[in-house]
C-alpha cells in the first residue's frame, strides 16, 4: 500500500520496525534512517529474511533539515515516522513540510536547553500543514497515544461528558539492576525530576517533584506506589475532551529507583546545565546516560507486566458513571516476539498503528492533530489485532 521512513533506530523504533514488517500489506517498503547506520543495517539483516516489506537503510542527522529533505526526496515515503528524540520534532516537521510528506511522532518537542515539554511549538505548524495538504499526527505512542485514543473512545461510546480522567501508568517489571530507565535515560530523567502538575478547572496546578503519592492495586501486577507527574497529553486532552474538570497522570516507581534518583540529583548528576570537565564542556545528565544500562538491552532480563490505562468519571444520560480502560502487557512475551521489553513494545506498536491509520487513509485530515482528535474506533480495533488488547472495568477503584 505504501512506504514509510522511520527516523531513529533505538528501543521504540526497533519494535515499530518489527511491527511494520509483520504488516507488509500496508508497509510495502520501509527505510530505517538514523544517526548510527550500523544499527539500521543490523536490524534490516535480521528482519529482511522474515518479511515481504522491502527494507532500506540510511544514515541521517535529523537535526539537519537539508539532509532530511534530500533523503525524503530520494526515498519518497508516504509518511515519516519520527522515533528519534523529542529534540528532532521540529526539524523533521520542517522537512515533511518541504517535501509534502505526512508526519507521525510519539513525544512532543522539547528544547535541548530547557526540560519543558509542551505542544505550543508543534501546534504553531497547524496552518502550514493545512495549506500543504498533509497531516501531522502528534503523540502516537502509549502515553501519549493510546491514552488519547482511550479518551476519545470513552467519550464516543460511554459518556455524554467526561469530567475527570486519571491516567495510571504502572510498570511492574523487574530488570534486576539497582537503577536503569526503560526508555532513553536522558528523556526519562528529565521527565521524572521535573515538577509535577495537573489541570483543574482549566488551570495548571504545580506540585514539587514526586510530592503526590498514591497506592493502587493494578490488575495483573498488584499494589504499587504511584506518583503524580507532569505529562504532555494532559495539555491536549484538557482541550479536546468535552467537560473535563480535572486530569491527572500517575506513574509507578519502586523505592530503589527513587532512592538512586534522589542521590543522583543531590550530587548534581541529573543537571542539564553544561559544566567544564578537564577542559571540555559536558552536560552531567548526558554523561550519566552513557554509564547507565542501554534500555534496548533490558528486554532479556525484564520480567513482570505493565498495566497502563485511564479511569474516566463523567455523565451518561444524566447519571454519574465511571469507566476504566487499560492494557496489560507482559515483558517476557514482548521479548519473545520482538526482542524488546514492554515499555518499548507499548510505544512501538501504537507508533506503527498511527502510521497505518494515515497510510491507509482511515485518518485523513490536513493539519496538525493530537491523536484524540481522530475517530478512535479503527485504532482500538488495531490495538486488539497487533498485540495490545484492551480491557474494560465498569466499577473500578478510584484514586482519591
Ligand atoms: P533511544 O535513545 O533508544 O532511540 C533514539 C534513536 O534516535 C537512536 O537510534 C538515536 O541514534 C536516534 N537519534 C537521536 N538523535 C538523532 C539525530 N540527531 N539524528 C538521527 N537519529 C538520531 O530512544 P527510545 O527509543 O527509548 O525513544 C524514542 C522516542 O520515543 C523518544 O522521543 C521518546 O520520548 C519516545 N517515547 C514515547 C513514549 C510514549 O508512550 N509516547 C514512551 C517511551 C518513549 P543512535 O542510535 O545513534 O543513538
Amino acid at each position: 500500500m505504501g512506504k514509510c521512513m522511520i527516523i531513529g533506530c533505538g528501543g521504540v523504533a526497533s519494535v515499530a520496525i518489527h511491527k511494520c514488517c509483520q504488516n507488509s500489506e500496508v508497509f510495502e517498503g520501509i527505510m530505517i534512517a538514523s544517526r548510527t547506520k550500523s544499527k539500521c543495517d543490523a536490524l534490516r539483516d535480521k528482519l529482511q529474511p522474515t518479511t515481504k516489506t522491502v527494507i532500506e537503510t540510511a544514515q541521517v542527522n535529523a537535526d539537519n533539515v537539508d539532509e532530511l529533505v534530500t533523503l525524503i526526496n530520494s526515498y519518497k515515503p508516504d509518511v515519516v515516522l519520527n522515533l528519534a528524540l523529542p529534540y528532532q520534532d521540529l526539524t523533521i516537521m520542517d522537512a515533511c513540510l518541504a517535501t509534502k510528506t505526512h508526519y507521525v511522532d510519539t513525544a512532543n518537542y522539547e528544547p535541548l536547553d530547557t526540560a519543558k515539554f509542551e505542544y505550543k511549538w508543534q501546534w504553531a505548524y497547524r496552518e502550514k500543514f493545512e495549506q500543504a495538504g498533509i497531516t501531522a499526527l502528534l503523540g502516537s505512542g502509549f502515553d501519549p497515544g493510546v491514552t488519547g485514543v482511550f479518551s476519545a473512545y470513552a467519550l464516543k461510546h460511554e459518556f455524554d461528558e467526561i469530567n475527570y480522567i486519571d491516567i495510571l501508568d504502572c510498570n511492574g517489571g523487574d530488570h534486576g539492576y539497582p537503577f536503569a530507565t526503560n526508555f532513553n535515560p536522558e528523556i526519562n530523567i528529565r521527565e521524572v525530576s521535573a515538577k509535577g502538575s495537573y489541570i483543574e478547572d482549566g488551570k495548571w496546578v504545580e506540585t514539587e517533584p514526586m510530592e503526590i503519592k498514591r497506592v493502587y492495586n493494578f490488575k495483573g501486577v498488584g499494589k504499587k506506589d504511584m506518583y503524580l507527574l507532569h505529562h504532555e497529553e494532559l495539555e491536549s486532552l484538557a482541550l479536546n475532551i468535552k467537560g473535563i474538570k480535572r486530569i491527572r497522570f500517575f506513574m509507578t516507581f519502586g523505592q530503589s529507583y527513587l532512592t538512586h534518583l534522589k542521590c543522583l540529583e543531590n550530587v548534581g548528576m541529573t543537571s542539564i546545565e553544561p559544566i567544564m570537565y578537564e577542559g571540555r564542556e559536558i552536560v552531567p545528565l548526558q554523561f550519566l546516560k552513557t554509564v547507565l544500562p542501554d534500555p534496548a538491552t533490558l528486554g532479556a532480563r525484564t520480567v513482570g507486566k505493565t498495566n497502563i490505562g485511564c479511569i474516566f468519571r463523567g455523565k451518561k444520560d444524566g447519571k454519574d458513571k465511571t469507566y476504566y480502560l487499560y492494557n496489560i502487557c507482559d515483558h517476557q512475551e514482548c521479548y519473545k516476539e520482538v526482542g524488546s521489553q514492554a515499555i518499548s513494545y507499548t510505544t512501538g506498536v501504537p507508533a506503527m498503528i498511527g502510521t497505518m491509520m494515515i497510510m491507509t487513509g482511515q485518518w485523513n485530515r490536513a493539519g496538525v492533530y493530537n491523536i484524540e482528535e481522530f475517530d478512535p474506533d479503527p485504532f482500538m480495533k488495531a490495538l486488539n489485532e497487533w498485540g495490545l488488547p484492551w480491557e474494560e472495568d465498569f466499577n473500578p477503584t478510584l484514586v482519591d
